[in-house]
């Protein structure tokens, strides 16, 4: 693991704005810069990255947070990966702590994996552009299927030659050890070339990484399987990968959706004709890991099929798992006798989109359909059919789509909707109970929440917590968390300012000092969590920066940190006015973070009295006859509202009932 030091080295050292320029053109407005969000289709900026606080924030989306967010986000970096990213880019040794001598050596050997796969994309790219044979054969078929050469080029196309050993022999000369080459299922056991006389397909990672190959022989024998793949290995998770998925992952954002064929040359072809948002399973069945891979950028795919009927029937089974994930899915299919890549050559790409964006069919539909058309009236083959879509329909997790295809479904098929609300809810009701048993066996939180979550959505009755969760969201206007936030905005924003120069008072100390009494009795847990750690760090002796907060371990606090920093409402216009306090001059002066954290204070504290108030003047309602206790209340009440009426005056505030 990469130690707490090194991280926090490689947080505060990027520059958020030299890593987002990297991918997004910033221009400069004000104190910040402006571009167009990565994340959301948008024609007027509203990204916003602040080189002050080190943050960026969409005001468009709402994703925001520091450098190494950034790129989880945007490259789909796990959180070490972006921190190696960084580290890299700025030159930063990384430390790594010391109970992980194995998962340095782990580190080592991916690595060296890596190497051996980025070499042997090299080899094989050498050996179609620059020899005899490579380019007599292998350029020679790919120029003849149409690939340009930038495409080649970018996709890393390459041609390996029918000598016996070529490749291994080259390898182990270059230093790569032969145990490896067999590990990546580059050399066979008899130290020959895995792929021979065949032109090759490069297969790359989320990062670009190169992780396998794919091979396809040029030969008419049949005997010869037409294409041969990499093994799984270390690098190489076959479930978890889709080809083209690194070059189409910014298209598929922006045109918010993601167009799956089968071939890498599909890919290729659709590629080089402007249709970039395109993936292929290249042959298996579509796993969930890479319907997941393609839901971290969007929820729509549209799967296009070569017109083949018998191949369509096997591919539509493995599509309830796509609905599962609760993705839409639109299905394409092409004339008969005709691939995405061939069809596209035939007509040309403006005749292709159109087609596409006519033919696409919503899968349910287009399944319902299919097998109709196949029972041809036989009442057996028809029922079956019913239960098939069913099943289909009740893994659906967003009930409101469901009853959609519920009332479509039973049009096509003829039948009545409430037959297949009936069997729907069947199943539906089935899964709950399932679930429910598994929550009792294992009842951990997030398992709670996550059925919780699932029961909100299928049934919406009294006991399955909704109402209670209605009402928390309505109270949530009447408490305290708008003062509350404030606090956490300027502890966060300014807590290790001086508040008081004589006496070396910072903000922190003298807003924390000041709500010590109420720091257990937040209304919003999160906030509260972060005023305490806030009092940690005081007490500790330790700086409370807003780097601390903004790279944060915590998601939570992270992101609130993030989004208390860019509030556009930070002040409003007739602050300066009430307050004395300057709006135009950024980064803040010492003076304006004395005179915010005084009012924020002030306004926390109304807001508590206030609460106080009611309270008080509830439980006197609630006393009855004890007059002892009465006149207690009352007093305290009588106290409340003069220090209420006191600090309202200084806030300009007229307190309103
Ligand atoms: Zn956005």
């Amino acid at each position: 693991m990469i130690s707490q030091k090194s991280v926090q080295e490689i947080l505060e050292t990027a520059k958020i704005e030299d890593v987002v320029q990297d991918f997004v053109t910033l221009r400069r407005r004000g104190v910040n810069m402006l571009g167009l969000c990565p994340f959301h289709n948008e024609k007027t900026p509203s990204f916003t990255v602040s080189p002050a606080k080190n943050i960026y924030k969409c005001f468009g989306c709402g994703k925001g947070g520091n450098s190494a967010q950034f790129l989880m986000e945007h490259e789909n970096f796990s959180f070490p990966e972006a921190l190696r990213y960084l580290a890299k880019k700025y030159n930063i040794d990384i430390e790594e702590t010391q109970t992980t001598q194995e998962n340095r050596e782990e580190r080592q050997l991916l690595d060296s994996l890596y190497l051996i796969t980025d070499f042997a994309k090299q080899y094989y790219q050498e050996q179609l552009f620059e020899t005899d044979t490579g380019k007599s054969v292998g350029l020679a078929y790919f120029k003849e299927r149409g690939f340009r050469e930038e495409i080649i080029r970018k996709f890393g196309l390459g041609y390996a030659p029918a000598k016996k050993d070529a490749f291994t022999v080259k390898a182990v000369h270059t230093g790569y050890n032969v145990e490896k080459l067999k590990k990546l299922g580059l050399t066979s056991k008899y130290n020959s070339d895995f792929f021979r006389d065949r032109v090759m397909f490069t297969i790359h990672n989320m990062t670009g990484k190169v992780i396998g190959f794919g091979g396809r022989t040029l030969q008419k024998d049949k005997k010869i399987p037409k294409y041969i793949n990499s093994p799984e290995t270390e690098i190489y998770n076959k479930s978890k990968v889709l080809y083209g998925a690194y070059f189409a992952k910014r298209a598929i954002r922006q045109k918010e959706e993601c167009i799956l064929v089968e071939g890498y040359t599909d890919v290729l072809s659709l590629h080089q004709a402007g249709i970039e948002n395109v993936v292929a399973s290249s042959g298996t069945s579509l796993t969930v890991g890479q319907i997941q891979l393609i839901k971290r950028y969007t929820p729509n795919i549209k799967i296009i099929y070569d017109g083949d009927p018998a191949g369509i029937k096997a591919a539509l089974r493995g599509l309830d798992l796509v609905l599962e994930q609760d993705m839409n899915v639109k299905v394409v299919l092409l004339p008969e006798g005709e691939d995405p890549d061939s069809y596209l050559q035939q007509v040309g790409t403006t005749a292709f989109e159109t087609y596409v964006e006519e033919q696409a069919q919503d899968f349910i539909l287009f399944k319902t359909n299919l097998l109709l058309a196949e029972t041809k009236g036989d009442p057996v083959k028809k029922a079956k059919l019913v239960k098939d879509i069913v099943k289909s329909i009740a893994g659906i997790p967003d009930p409101l789509k469901r009853s959609v295809y519920v009332k479509e479904c039973a049009n096509v098929l003829e039948m009545s909707e409430s037959i297949l609300v009936d069997e729907t809810n069947k199943i539906v009701g089935e899964r709950l109970r399932k679930q429910r048993q598994k929550r009792e066996a294992t009842p951990s939180p997030q398992q709670q929440a996550d059925t919780r979550n699932e029961l909100i959505h299928i049934q919406p009755s009294p006991e399955s917590g909704l109402g209670q969760m209605q009402s928390d969201t309505t109270r949530k206007g009447q408490t305290l968390e708008l003062q509350e936030r404030d606090i956490v905005r300027i502890l966060i924003a300014g807590g290790d300012k001086i508040f008081d120069q004589e006496h070396q008072l910072s903000v922190a100390a003298y807003v924390l000092s000041n709500i010590e009494e109420v720091i257990n009795d937040f209304d919003n847990k999160a906030y509260e969590a972060i005023a305490k750690e806030c009092h940690r760090l005081l007490v500790k002796k330790q700086k409370i920066t807003t780097s601390h907060f903004t790279n944060h371990a915590d998601d939570q606090i992270r992101e609130i940190a993030v989004n208390v920093l860019q509030s556009p409402f930070e002040y409003s216009e007739n602050w300066k006015a009430i307050h004395d306090i300057d709006l135009n001059t950024q980064p803040k002066p010492e003076d304006n973070f004395t005179k915010d954290s005084i009012y924020a204070l002030h306004r926390f504290k109304l807001r508590k009295l206030i609460q106080m108030c009611a309270k008080n003047q509830q439980r006197l309602k609630d006393i009855g006859s004890d007059t002892g206790k009465m006149m207690k209340l009352l007093k305290m009440q009588q106290r409340l509202i003069a220090m209420r009426d006191e600090l309202a005056k200084k806030l300009n505030t007229v307190v309103l009932k």
